[in-house]
């Protein structure tokens, strides 16, 4: 498997304190990784960390094969871009200006692209108009837009959706799997919001207390869910009796409402069921989210 970055037991002290300890994660090239964790775990850390913003305490990690420690990491760093708590932009000016800043700020010879990458985050019509009559997730398109500059190969994005509406979320979501997908650009994302986190990213790193306690992919987490067919029914001792004869697995929940945790066939139930005086109700298909399986390895209901 090739690494976009890679660490090998990073320690970060603030004093005494240790901010992350024997950190060990691994982002696979093309993935969306989706970083996990509660207030205080160390997402921020590392990721300042692995843009150069800080020093590792000890340890070490390769971004694209290049050793820390390596002179070559910062030519290699220039292979990342990245949004950190806020999109560095400024408000009293245009989409455009921003843009041609950076383009200035690391040094490139021309504005080369800068129309392809206003095209790409949606932000191409904006013309004259200044930042601070942007909508918030115009702005955060315009981070992305950004951090773009530079043609990064990984892109570093710190809680991107927060605060914004459900519209603004499905444009970032769009934007992110265009990149992905289009640019083959690997995403590092930290995200409170689990549920829109699952949406997109292709494996998962759970941080807790400075340490990534599980690394996981989409499909690995998939099969860790429990799909489940919850039936409502009427008479509850005639269902037990049915699932007992054909050997399915399942929970009485209550007095009507049967979880069943195998596939099965509905209609066949629904039919089978009905020749014992017993009605099904409804039913529902049922799945574990990525916000309980989080919860359990956490131990505990998150504070976040
Ligand atoms: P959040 O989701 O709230 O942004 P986080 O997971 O990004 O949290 P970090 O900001 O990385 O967490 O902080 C990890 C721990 O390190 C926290 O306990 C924080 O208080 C501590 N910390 C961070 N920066 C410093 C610093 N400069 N000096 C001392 N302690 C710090």
């Amino acid at each position: 498997m090739e690494y976009v970055l890679e660490t090998n037991n990073i320690e970060k002290r603030y004093g005494h304190f240790k901010a992350l300890t024997n950190l060990n994660m691994h982002i696979p090239k093309g993935a969306i990784y989706g970083l996990i964790g509660k207030n205080g775990a160390g997402k921020t850390t590392l990721i300042r960390l692995v843009c150069g913003l800080q020093k590792a305490t000890s340890g070490e990690y390769t971004i694209f094969g290049i050793s820390n420690n390596s002179k070559k990491i910062i030519n290699v760093r220039k292979r990342i871009g990245a949004i950190i708590e806020t999109p560095s932009i400024c408000l009293d000016m245009t989409a455009e200006d921003n843009l041609k800043e950076q383009y200035k700020i690391i040094g490139l010879p021309s504005f080369d692209n800068l129309q392809e990458i206003l095209k790409l985050v949606g932000l191409e019509n904006t013309g004259k108009k200044t930042v601070k009559h942007f909508s918030l997730g115009m702005k955060q398109r315009l981070g992305i837009a950004v951090a773009l500059v530079g043609n990064p190969d990984l892109l570093i994005l710190d809680e991107p959706i927060n605060g914004l509406d459900p519209e603004g979320i499905i444009e970032i979501r769009e934007l992110i799997l265009k990149l992905n997908i289009e640019k083959r650009i690997t995403f590092l994302i930290s995200s409170h919001y689990l549920d829109e986190l699952s949406k997109i990213a292709t494996c998962f790193g759970i941080i807790d207390k400075g340490k990534i306690i599980k690394e996981i992919t989409k499909e690995e987490l998939e099969q860790n869910f429990k799909k489940r067919t919850q039936i409502n029914v009427s008479n509850i001792k005639e269902c037990v009796k049915y699932l007992e004869e054909k050997n399915l697995n399942y929970k009485v929940i209550t007095n009507n409402i049967i979880d069943i945790y195998e596939k099965i066939n509905v209609s066949e139930l629904v039919v089978a069921l009905s020749k014992r005086d017993c009605m099904v109700n409804n039913f529902q298909e049922k799945e574990e989210s990525l916000e309980n399986y989080y919860l359990n390895l956490i131990g505990g209901a998150s504070d976040d």
